[in-house]
């Protein structure tokens, strides 16, 4: 009978065997163990058991066959290696049993080291370190703690409670002090808190610890927290851990042994140097529990020159390999140097630029790769006012960092007082369980925003986003009372009036004014920093990475602006043109009057008057704006809300006329505007007599809109101004409402144009979804479409934003329908496949059509790579995001080797 030969799937590598790039499968941790091992770095030897295995197990309940068996020999070859047999009661081998996934989570099982020791084999342990008791019991019980909290779900606190209890009875604070009988003593107490917890006695045989820890890695894949982790962070739940098992060394040997980490540059700053902390006699965890005081890793040079030169010289390596920052834990053994883990390290936003910046100078890296390696989100970070570092406050509450930034200022818990108070000239900080649209003029009067309730999608997170305003969500520590006009929190009660800081980055909340400092970055943006005469290291990085992002983008930069002074501080920020310019606010404030009579003209003529005379006053507008982008394309949607939006509130007027009439006043006008808001009610707004309806419906009211831009335009050319408009109707369903108005439009513009050199652009927003799935016939009376990706959103799927973002959005998220708000980031699949449909249908009816993009997707960053692949000309967005479209354009454009981001 022939022995049927089979392959078996090979679960378990060697560090030998692995690499860097090999992260699927050996984990971040394991990829990172075999690249330093085969870069001949001094690595403790082990073995990585793979993702492969992981997903086998979950999948199973079981360990796939043939596991056990690959552990074995790699352990065996372990052993041989080291001269030592695992858990030998005179001579053990232990070793570590660690848990590394593709990404590293907060809630996966942590280390479990010293594996292998036992009531025998811990005097064996004794006995090798030159009789060293102490350091032998303090690896037992380390052992102890660390598998009884970690596989046996042992409350950690019993052992901590222990051991200072231990400390308590000794004098000391210190866990030096504990001396071998102290810690023999503390093992027994160790194992009583285990079988209390576990009904077992503790493990004595090696082998069954090291099953136990490394079916405990696999099980802590789906621990809540890791759960949860994934889901926000969009981490596949099918990846797994890989567990690695190393070798142990020591760095509780005595004072020539000890454990460190090293950063090969700053990571808060980006700043070139050494940053670290070292721990002499002591073992991994311990550096950053913090049980006692590290030292700064540049002391090491006085304790031990050459380990610390062979440090340096790891690093400098590591960093020229890797072309990044490394971060890296290493131990000393009574003198010798162990690497014992490398990876690309996290940093700040600065640092990312600044980085980014040096590697290039350094020839590690080009530029396409600088621009790879940094993202608009961290750009929009570095835009705003920030705390400076060091300040020394503690946070009372954190909330969700909902929208970034730091704000400081008084108090107010209604948007009237806010208003207000700033109007008064005070810094306000508006306090709310949950804001809602009656708050928005209190928002816009505000520096920034605190909310007990709600993430980042609630009304709050989102409002305060798109009016780049800071806002802290859902700290709920808080406890408001508004009535009262106060909160308490962390035992203290703060009042209307106190002042209170908030970080809209990290989400904490500080009582008082913490100090903050201006961005750099924004005053590099406007003008007033010159990047080629500063020492700032930041802002010399941030110039050199837009020039390229610029220097590589298909995609043009416009912004939204309705006023001059918008449009001008958009230029400054590399914005080039207006991708949306808005007309409404051309009918409020003091043109309200003209507005209301025009509403209510009861014939023509009173119409008429009505609009002449607002013809003049929108003129002027244009032409300040005009101005303003001298040369640039400029695109002024007709006038889009419905018109009651410019009427007083029905209940409001109401009430005025009852009073009014009781008092026995003459209220005709009153009355009649009553009346007409009462016709002009409708249930569904959005949906209702709005935009090029609107056109259609008032005789002479976009003729006028239409006459004042081409008015403009020619007056400004009179004068030495290039003005380019783009005549934009919004919420056009079908080609025939836009032929209707782009016939009477060339009418007028014919006429006021004259000989003059202007040309008029007429074009349609595509924010209906017929008016997407019809582009081809649109495209026929357009010379441009721009995609209102915000009504396309609510319309595409049928929800209105203001009531659904703080009615269901929530859930939504958080059983995974949506992975973010489709108004903050495009929705690709469905809401996109209209702008792709239109975007293809609309070219190939009217080739050259212009295609941009004028909702607020046109800021974020993930929407911005969309568009890139759509093919679109321009993405439109608000004067502060200008720079994040840029630099993600420029990141779309580019293709590089790409490395993992997060
Ligand atoms: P984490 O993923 O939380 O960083 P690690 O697996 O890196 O967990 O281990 C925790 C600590 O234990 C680290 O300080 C690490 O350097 C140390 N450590 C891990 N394995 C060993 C080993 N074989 N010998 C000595 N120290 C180790
Ligand atoms: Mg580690
Ligand atoms: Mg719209």
């Amino acid at each position: 009978m022939a022995a049927q030969e089979t392959v078996e799937h090979k679960y378990v590598y060697d560090f030998a065997e692995g690499n860097k790039d090999l992260k699927d499968l050996l984990g971040g941790k394991g990829a990172n163990l075999a690249e330093m091992t085969n870069l001949g770095l001094p690595v403790p030897p082990g073995f990585t058991i793979t993702t492969e295995a992981c997903q086998a197990y979950l999948a199973s309940g079981e360990q796939p066959a043939g596991l056990a068996d690959q552990i074995a020999a790699h352990l065996a070859a372990l052993e041989q290696g080291m001269g030592r047999r695992l858990g030998d009661p005179d001579d053990p081998l232990l070793v570590s049993v660690r848990s590394g996934a593709k990404f590293s989570m907060p809630g996966m099982m942590e280390t479990v080291l010293n594996v292998g020791l036992n009531d025998r084999s811990v005097v064996g342990l004794a006995a090798q370190a030159n009789g060293n008791q102490r350091f032998a019991w303090d690896s037992y019980r380390r052992l102890i703690q660390m598998f009884g909290k970690t596989v046996c779900e042992v409350p950690g606190e019993e052992f901590e409670h222990a051991i200072d209890e231990a400390k308590r009875a000794k004098g000391s604070t210190d866990d030096l002090d504990l001396d071998a009988d102290d810690l023999r003593a503390l093992v027994d107490t160790y194992k009583k808190i285990f079988s209390k917890h576990t009904g077992r006695e503790f493990p004595q045989d090696p082998r069954e610890q090291l099953d136990l820890a490394i079916g405990a890695v696999f099980d802590s894949w789906n621990a809540e927290r890791a759960v949860i982790y994934r889901r926000q962070e969009r981490i596949p739940a099918d990846l797994g851990t890989a567990v690695n098992v190393v070798a142990m060394v020591f760095g509780n040997l005595g004072p020539d042994s000890g454990t460190g980490v090293a950063f090969t540059r700053d990571p808060a700053s980006g700043a070139q140097g050494i940053y670290g902390d070292y721990l002499a006699n002591a073992q991994g965890e311990d550096v950053v529990a913090g049980i006692r005081n590290t030292v700064p890793l540049q002391e090491l040079e006085r304790i031990n020159k050459a380990a610390y030169d062979e440090l340096l010289d790891y690093m400098a390596r590591l960093e020229r390999h890797y072309k990044d920052l490394c971060d890296i834990e290493f131990t000393i053994e009574r003198g010798k140097l162990w690497m014992l883990q490398t990876r690309v390290g996290k940093r700040t936003a600065a640092a990312a630029f600044v980085i980014a910046g040096q590697l290039v100078d350094e020839g590690l890296i080009d530029l396409d790769e600088a621009l790879h390696r940094v993202n608009g989100a961290q750009l929009a970070q570095l835009m705003f006012p920030r705390f400076q570092l060091d300040h020394g406050f503690e946070a009372v509450a954190t909330g969700i960092g909902a929208s970034p930034g730091a704000a400081v200022g008084k108090v107010v818990f209604t948007s009237a007082r806010a208003v207000e108070l700033a109007g008064q000239g005070e810094d306000v900080i508006l306090v709310r369980r949950e804001t809602n649209p009656d708050d928005l003029n209190g928002m816009i009067a505000s520096r920034g925003i605190l909310t007990s309730r709600g993430g980042k999608t609630s009304h709050a997170a989102v409002v305060a986003r798109g009016m780049g305003k800071t806002c802290v969500s859902g700290a709920d520590a808080l406890d408001i009372d508004v009535p009262k006009r106060r909160f308490t929190v962390a035992g203290q009660t703060v009042t209307e009036g106190d002042v209170v800081s908030i970080d809209g980055t990290t989400g904490k909340v500080y009582l008082g004014e913490v100090p903050a400092t201006p961005s750099e970055v924004v005053q590099y943006f406007e003008g007033e920093l010159d990047p080629e005469a500063t020492d700032d290291a930041l802002v010399r990085a941030v110039h050199r990475i837009m020039s390229h992002a610029d220097a590589t983008r298909r995609l043009t930069v416009r912004t939204n602006a309705d006023t001059a002074a918008d449009a001008a501080r958009a230029r400054r920020f590399g914005a080039q043109g207006i991708g949306l310019c808005r007309t409404e606010h051309m009918f409020l404030g003091d043109r309200r009057e003209l507005v209301e009579r025009l509403i209510l003209a009861r014939d023509a003529n009173e119409r008429d008057e009505s609009l002449a005379a607002l013809l003049p006053l929108q003129r002027a507008d244009f032409v300040e704006i005009f101005r303003a982008m001298d040369g640039q394309p400029v695109t002024v949607r007709l006038i889009d809300p419905p018109l009651h939006e410019f009427l007083p509130p029905l209940e409001q007027l109401a009430v005025d006329v009852a009073v009014a009439q009781e008092r026995g006043e003459d209220v005709a006008k009153e009355e009649a505007l009553l009346a007409a808001v009462r016709r002009m009610h409708e249930e569904n707004p959005m949906l209702g007599l709005r935009g090029v309806r609107l056109g259609l419906v008032i005789p002479g009211l976009f003729a006028m809109q239409v006459r004042a831009i081409t008015e403009a335009a020619v007056e400004c050319t009179r004068q030495g101004v290039r003005a380019c408009p783009e005549i934009m109707v919004p919420l056009v369903g079908a080609v025939q409402e836009l032929e209707t108005v782009r016939t009477e439009a060339e009418k007028i513009i014919a006429e006021v144009v004259g000989g003059s050199d202007v040309e008029v652009l007429i074009g349609t927003m595509i924010e209906v979804p017929r008016a997407a799935l019809t582009a081809g016939q649109i495209a026929e009376a357009a010379e441009f479409f721009s995609f209102g990706t915000n009504d396309l959103t609510q319309m595409g799927w049928g929800f209105s934003r203001d009531d659904v973002e703080g009615a269901f959005f929530w859930r939504y998220l958080e059983l995974g329908i949506f992975g973010i708000s489709p108004f903050e980031s495009i929705d690709a699949d469905g809401i996109g496949r209209l702008v792709r449909i239109a975007a293809e249908e609309g070219r190939a009816a009217r080739p050259g059509l212009k295609l941009g993009v004028c909702g607020e997707h046109g800021g974020d960053p993930d929407s911005v790579h969309f568009f890139h692949s759509v093919g679109l000309d321009y993405v439109s967005c608000s004067p502060f995001r200008v720079p994040v479209a840029r630099l993600e354009a420029g990141r779309a454009a580019v293709v590089t080797a790409g490395s993992d981001s997060r």
